[in-house]
């Protein structure tokens, strides 16, 4: 007999199939956001050092107390404000897990993270959904803060992945002077956006401020799985106690810490990475048919004539890989390009000239 096992998964998980990144081997990869830059001189040499002193039989400090203090200090902020994760991913989770369920309502702005739709569904969040401008794809203040105020949580990207641009922090204040909801700044990105845009400095005055930050991004350590949570100790003290407990392990502990404490050597990283984007989203608008949206982040959302086609061309016939958003509501004939090296970002510009010339 058929044992039907779909039929006796949870309700609200029944539909859920496994995150497919739509990764094939590439020569160039510009798909997922990751920093293609090599790392600082001597960085790998301080890392190699760090994680091989680990002793493997033995199982990480749970809180990550270590990397707490030393993002604690980075931050200006006490280690009780500082949660650390496997990935930004794993908070997002657990901050809809302790905060969010039924009759605890999440505003989120889409197009953004898909992950927030995913984990809210998973966690039998409500979503309330205010669009973003069709075209310039700016936030609606007005209706956010109306949306919040019946919420209990709200999720906004600064800058945001797909497409670009920062939150105003002027509607940071409002939500949080005006509403009673928990506010979770997602700044995955925003080291390319510069120091000024973090409203991480806000928390110790505003116990409902959350702010995201990830070592996958502007660290280009996307493979160590760290992320963490600048918050309220409240905050903090509530999400460890749901977290999975063992999540970020030894090598990821030491690594981070090394990472961290040695941060001003990725400034010169950073600065290239913004300087390339600046130039390539020069070099996009000159295109024919090509048009792309101002960031802040390490990537350019480009709208072309048969983005699904171009992205597969660009693979099979550039090894070049890009993020197809064509088929996502709001996105249509979308394409992400992360920005690469410039090289990497030469060979785009080309492959993209040549393919909406001859149209695909
Ligand atoms: N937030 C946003 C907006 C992202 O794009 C990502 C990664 N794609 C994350 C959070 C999570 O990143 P990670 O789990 O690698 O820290």
């Amino acid at each position: 007999m058929a044992l039907d096992i779909a039929n006796r998964v949870r309700a609200s998980l029944a539909s859920f199939e496994p995150y497919d990144p739509a990764f094939t081997p590439c020569r160039i990869n510009l798909s997922a956001n990751e920093n293609t830059r090599e790392m600082p001189d001597g960085m790998l040499e301080q890392l190699k050092g760090a994680v091989a002193v680990v002793e493997f039989n033995r199982y990480p400090d749970p809180l990550a107390n270590n990397l707490r203090d030393v993002l604690a200090a980075r931050h200006g902020v006490e280690r009780a404000n500082i949660i650390v994760g496997n990935g930004g991913d794993e908070l997002l989770f657990n901050t809809l897990f302790a905060f969010g369920g039924p009759g605890h309502s999440v505003v989120t702005a889409p197009p953004d993270f898909a992950e927030y739709a995913n984990f809210a569904a998973q966690t039998e969040t409500p979503v309330v959904q205010v669009w973003r401008d069709a075209d310039t794809f700016a936030l609606d203040a007005d209706a956010l803060v109306a949306a919040a105020k019946e919420a209990a949580l709200v999720i906004l990207t600064s800058p945001n992945n797909p497409t670009g641009g920062l939150v105003d922090q002027v509607l940071v204040g409002r939500l949080l002077g005006e509403t009673n909801a928990l506010i979770l700044i997602d700044e995955a990105y925003v080291e390319f956006a510069g120091e000024d845009a973090s409203v991480a400095s806000w928390v110790p005055s505003n116990p409902r401020l959350i702010v995201l930050r990830t070592l996958s991004k502007a660290f280009g350590m996307a493979g160590l799985r760290v992320g963490y949570l600048v918050a309220d100790p409240d905050v903090v003290a509530e999400l460890s106690a749901v977290r999975q407990i063992y999540s970020v392990d030894v090598y990821a502990q030491a690594a981070a810490e090394v990472a961290v404490k040695a941060r001003e050597q990725y400034a010169p990283i950073v600065a290239d990475i913004r300087s390339e984007r600046e130039r390539l989203f020069g070099a996009l608008a000159e295109l024919d048919k090509v048009m792309a949206w101002p960031s802040s982040a390490n990537f350019l959302l480009v709208r072309v004539p048969n983005a699904a086609r171009v992205r597969q061309r660009l693979r099979d016939d550039y090894s070049i890989l890009v993020r197809d958003f064509s088929a996502a509501p709001g996105l249509a004939d979308c394409l992400r390009i992360t920005v690469g090296t410039r090289e990497e970002n030469d060979a785009v510009l080309d492959a993209l000239a040549a393919l909406v010339g001859e149209d695909a």
